[in-house]
């Protein structure tokens, strides 16, 4: 979110470095979202100006090619403005004639949050190519304390970007809930209903997971599902195939305790996603494992990715790729509170900061920021999906677990959260996505109704 010091002009333009519209294809139109009973008129009257560009309104921003009015229209009221890096404003408008033009495609901004089209565009500071091979090549040969306090110096060094808001970025909340305002507008109605999120009533999904560094921390997965469990939760481990002993009996326990085993790569380094010719060379061993473990899921390790290869993995879902994220060696993120498809296979977003960064890169002392950022992502109805690690230097350590413990019982005390499996919430969005009728649960549907500044519209769940 941009600050009252930040604007748009904080952002310099660069080449547009993102990829190309292969991407695109594979990723849902803004309407799926939502799925509403509204519809938009096509944007015809606009013109195109060829190439992506932050357009920014109040306290959130898109990534998007601008479209500009062909003609004045001074019956129009005003629905939003948005400033272009030049100092242009474009204004949104419901015309006289009723109808509604917007400067963008709604789905082209939407897609360009969730395919992180927008990593080029920013001043999010990313380790480059061969910096990423020489930062792996040498983080084996430093002890542990090194490394981190060169992660440490890392951070402290460069600017704080502008964008994504950290550790929560609403632009995709604000651009869904500004697409329904125009919806509404269109329709010259004040509420109407639309798909809900999740099953029942629910105000919010929950996930739980974890990556398995180390072969120690597999044997400590245990102490976590027993905390767990006492309080009414159950989790995913994701284990590395290749880097360490895998104890069969460890995984059956914990999934004969209504635990969940994904998939955390074959090795923990960047080599998967490093070519595309190492990515299929690794590929078959990666199906195997997973029939081998019985895993839905897969998280890559370190979070590196290239997302057009997600749907290639064998699995029902993806949880790779973070909602906002300044940290990893490839930060980014897709903005988005919510699952998503990339073409077959459902991306869960990791949307509360892991244990790693929180307590180990930055030392914070209590759990306040998974506090807050549960609270808020409740709020407006998403998902919650936390990753931490078991092992030694994570939660493995007492300090560290001390803080989870304190965010299991705060979630204990919120009842309207959906505490699921995180195969459970991928198949619950790809039903729900695809609309598949005749399942025990019913799709429910909430209302979007004409809400005050700054969100446009409120969203209400089923009654
Ligand atoms: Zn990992």
């Amino acid at each position: 979110m941009l600050g009252p010091q930040a604007s748009v002009n904080d952002i310099a333009p660069h080449e547009d470095v993102g990829r190309p519209t292969a991407l695109a294809a594979t990723l849902p139109p803004l309407a799926r979202l939502l799925q509403p009973k509204l519809e938009l008129p096509a944007t015809d009257a606009c013109e195109d100006a060829g190439h992506p560009e932050w357009l920014a309104a109040s306290g959130w921003r898109i990534y998007a090619t601008a479209k500009r009015q062909r003609r004045p229209d001074h019956a129009a009221e005003l629905l939003e403005s948005f400033t272009l890096a030049s100092g242009d404003r474009l204004d949104a408008l419901r015309l006289g004639d009723g109808n509604v033009v917007v400067p963008f495609d709604f789905d082209e901004a939407y897609q360009n949050f969730l395919g992180e089209r927008w990593r080029g565009q920013t001043d999010l500071r990313a380790l480059g190519e061969s910096q990423l091979t020489f930062y792996y090549r040498v983080k084996r040969l430093l002890p542990r304390e090194l490394q981190l306090a060169l992660r440490r110096l890392f951070i402290r060094l460069r600017t704080t970007p502008a964008f994504p808001g950290w550790p929560l970025e609403l632009s995709v909340d604000r651009l869904a809930r500004f697409y329904a305002r125009c919806l509404l507008a269109y329709a010259d109605v004040d509420q109407a209903p639309f798909t809900w999120f999740w099953p029942e009533a629910y105000h919010a999904a929950l996930i739980l997971t974890h990556d398995v560094e180390t072969g120690d921390g597999l044997r400590r997965a245990l102490e976590l599902a027993d905390l767990e469990q006492e309080r009414g939760f159950r989790s995913s481990f994701n284990v590395v195939a290749g880097d360490y002993p895998i104890d069969d009996g460890i995984l059956r326990e914990l999934t004969d305790r209504g635990f969940e085993i994904g998939l955390h790569g074959l090795h923990h380094d960047r080599s998967l996603f490093s070519s595309r010719a190492e990515f299929e060379r690794q590929l078959p061993a990666l199906v195997e494992a997973a029939e081998r473990f019985g895993s839905h899921g897969f998280r890559s390790p370190a979070t590196h990715r290239v997302l057009e290869w997600l749907p290639e993995l064998p699995a029902l879902y993806d949880c790779t790729v973070p909602h906002a994220d300044r940290y990893e060696p490839q930060p980014g993120g897709c903005c988005s509170l919510w699952p998503y498809s990339i073409g077959r296979i459902v991306e869960l977003p990791w949307t509360l900061p892991q244990d790693h960064i929180l307590f180990t890169l930055l030392r914070q002392r209590s759990a306040a920021v998974w506090l807050q950022q549960v609270q808020e992502i409740e709020r407006r109805f998403g998902l919650i999906q936390c990753l931490s690690h078991p092992d030694r230097g994570y939660l493995g350590d007492a300090d560290k677990r001390a803080h989870y413990v304190e965010l299991l019982d705060a979630l204990g005390e919120r009842p309207a959260l959906w505490r699921a499996l995180p195969r459970e919430v991928a198949a619950w969005w790809r039903r729900r996505d695809v609309g598949v009728e005749g399942s025990a649960v019913p799709i429910r549907e909430g209302t979007m109704r004409v809400g005050i500044a700054p969100d446009y519209v409120s969203f209400e769940p089923p009654l």
